[in-house]
């Protein structure tokens, strides 16, 4: 076996040998999200594998929206897939709606009947349900189980055609109500549901149920690994037998495990509930961990493509630590984002001896990690802001920021030493005073002196003021689905804080959505959406440092 071979997982591993073996020249696999909700961490997941394995191996990856289900799916959600597909940076040879399949579902339904492997039953779900069994004891099986396949035709005919209210008959496969797996026990393969649906209309009131529809689907196109996460096993065995009944494309089906992040919950259902009832904003809040959040919130796609490889593919479901995710995008902010320069809780910092109306461009690297990205120049004059914390009243023991009488460089200027400071009526430090060393200047530093701090700040004269949106977890326990109640009550009520008056450089103020910076010293750093030209809002992605754990 070759290094690369042995570094595959374990569907690769098939794959590998299932080309190998002449089974297939190429394959084809699929993405197959229902368009109920907005794509999450999980499905970023899914979509690396499958659309991964069609760049590891000859073949090709279909999207296909499994829109079944008439009332939950809208088009808004069929556009959001498409455009976190195309950012995360996959293409898909083919775009198909399981709905379009409906007419073809409907013929292998009929045909199913013919051969009598399916037959109209007037129970109602309950009822049905009532006489499953269980692992225990065999199924009973239903009084409409032998119905002529005449009878069983126009009776199916008649359900297609509305004649039946919702609820009042279904159709079943014909297996066998005593099989050991309980979905083998004359599963429902089609109800009938008088409701609209996103792309066919009114044209259907019956409506083929999951297990009938995917499969089938992913015979019709040709799919040769049909990958889905691990609740599906047991449907693999139906999955196989209406294949095997229906006579068409062998498609196999593959299990992988879920994978889940600590901090949060990758549930279409629960993030609809957020929605919904108001703890975030809407689907892309940059606390929500769906990939419009992520991408919001300043992630890149390499960043999230990166957290998918290193989290791997595995039978066992896991929970991972959102620290891998946010390792993943400072290793990739590092290397592309801008420096530059915000206050983000202001102190006013005058130079006692620098001239009254002067200003004088600095010099500054855009990004030390990528020299091509070249300088710029930034602002500097007599008044200033600095950050509040870079000040102390009462410096404790290895202080090497601001207090009366010691020395910091400020960023790409000078060494400065403070001489005084000024309080209001109550005890707040309201001004801090220095004076500057004229030949400290950075890059032509003649002074001989050392500081050992150095500290970010940006000219008052010329600074812009932006909001700034400070992020923390949306959830303060790691698996709020595991706690007793309502995962709700575990929202960290502390997720946003807002900064209404931070400055920032004037450069910022051309900043454009999709541009990653780094704040020095404060973290990562995009501009929001609903920025205006007067106020722009710059949202946290991660800080600098992990200080998580
Ligand atoms: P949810 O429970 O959030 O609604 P789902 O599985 O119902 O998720 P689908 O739209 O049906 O969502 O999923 C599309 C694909 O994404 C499926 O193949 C599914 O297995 C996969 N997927 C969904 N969630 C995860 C996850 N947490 N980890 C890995 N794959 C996932
Ligand atoms: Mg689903």
């Amino acid at each position: 076996m070759s290094e690369k071979e042995s570094s595959l997982n374990f569907i690769e591993e098939i794959i590998s040998n299932d080309l190998e073996s002449k089974k297939y020249e190429s394959i084809i696999t699929r993405f197959p999200p229902e368009p109920n909700g907005y794509l999450h961490l999980g499905h970023a997941s899914s979509i690396c594998l499958n659309f991964g394995l069609t760049k590891t191996f000859p073949g090709s990856t279909n999207l296909r929206f499994d829109d079944t289900n008439p009332t939950t799916e809208e088009t808004e959600y069929v556009e959001s897939i498409k455009k976190d597909i195309q950012w995360l940076g996959f293409e898909w040879k083919n775009e198909f709606y399981a709905s379009d399949y409906f007419d073809t579902l409907y013929d292998y339904a009929v045909k199913l009947i013919h051969n009598n492997y399916a037959y109209v039953c007037d129970l109602t779900s309950d009822e049905i349900a009532n006489q499953k069994g269980n692992h225990t004891t065999p199924g009973v099986n239903s009084p409409y189980r032998n119905r002529s396949i005449e009878e069983n035709l126009s009776l199916f005919e008649a359900m297609k055609n509305g004649k039946f209210e919702d609820g009042t008959k279904t159709l079943r496969a014909k297996i066998d109500m005593s099989h050991p797996n309980l979905l083998m026990r004359d599963p429902i393969i089609y109800r009938i549901k008088h409701a609209h649906h996103h792309r066919t209309g009114n044209k259907w009131c019956i409506y083929p149920m999951y297990d009938f529809a995917h499969g089938q689907s992913d015979s019709i196109e040709n799919i040769t690994h049909s990958i889905c996460t691990m609740e599906f096993i047991p449907h693999r065995e139906l999955y196989d037998w209406l294949i095997e009944k229906l006579e068409i494309y062998p498609s196999k089906q593959y299990e992988f495990a879920r994978r889940n992040i600590n901090y949060t919950v990758t549930s279409k259902r629960k993030l609809l509930q957020l929605v919904n009832e108001k703890f975030v904003e809407g689907w892309d809040d940059p606390r929500m961990p769906t990939i419009s959040g992520m991408r919001r919130r300043g992630y890149t796609p390499w960043s999230i493509r990166e957290f998918c490889k290193r989290i791997g593919i595995g039978k066992r479901e896991n929970m991972v630590d959102v620290g891998l995710l946010e390792f993943c995008v400072r290793e990739d902010l590092n290397k592309i984002s801008k420096r530059v320069m915000a206050v983000l809780e202001p102190i006013k910092l005058t130079i006692e001896n620098y001239p009254e109306g002067q200003e004088e461009f600095l010099t500054t690297e855009n990004n030390p990690e990528n020299p091509e990205e070249g300088t710029r120049n930034i602002p500097f004059s007599k008044t200033l802001w600095i950050e509040r914390e870079d000040f102390a009243e009462f410096p404790e023991k290895k202080w090497f920021r601001l207090a009366l009488g010691a020395m910091v460089r400020l960023k790409s200027a000078y060494i400065i030493e403070c001489t005084d400071f000024k309080k209001d009526n109550d005890g707040n430090v309201i001004e801090v005073i220095a004076k500057y060393f004229p030949d400290s200047k950075s890059g032509s530093d003649t002074s001989g002196l050392k500081a050992k701090g150095v500290i970010h700040w940006v000219s008052a004269a010329h600074a812009k003021t932006a909001q700034i949106n400070l992020y923390d977890r949306l959830f303060r326990v790691e698996d709020p689905s595991q706690e007793e109640g309502d995962f709700k009550d575990f929202i960290n009520p502390n997720s946003l804080t807002v900064i209404q008056n931070a400055y920032i450089e004037p450069e910022l103020a051309h900043a454009k959505i999709g541009d990653y910076f780094q704040f020095l010293r404060k973290g990562y750093f995009v501009l929001d959406k609903n920025s205006s030209i007067d106020t722009p809002i710059f949202n946290l992605t991660v800080g600098l440092k992990d200080n998580w754990k």
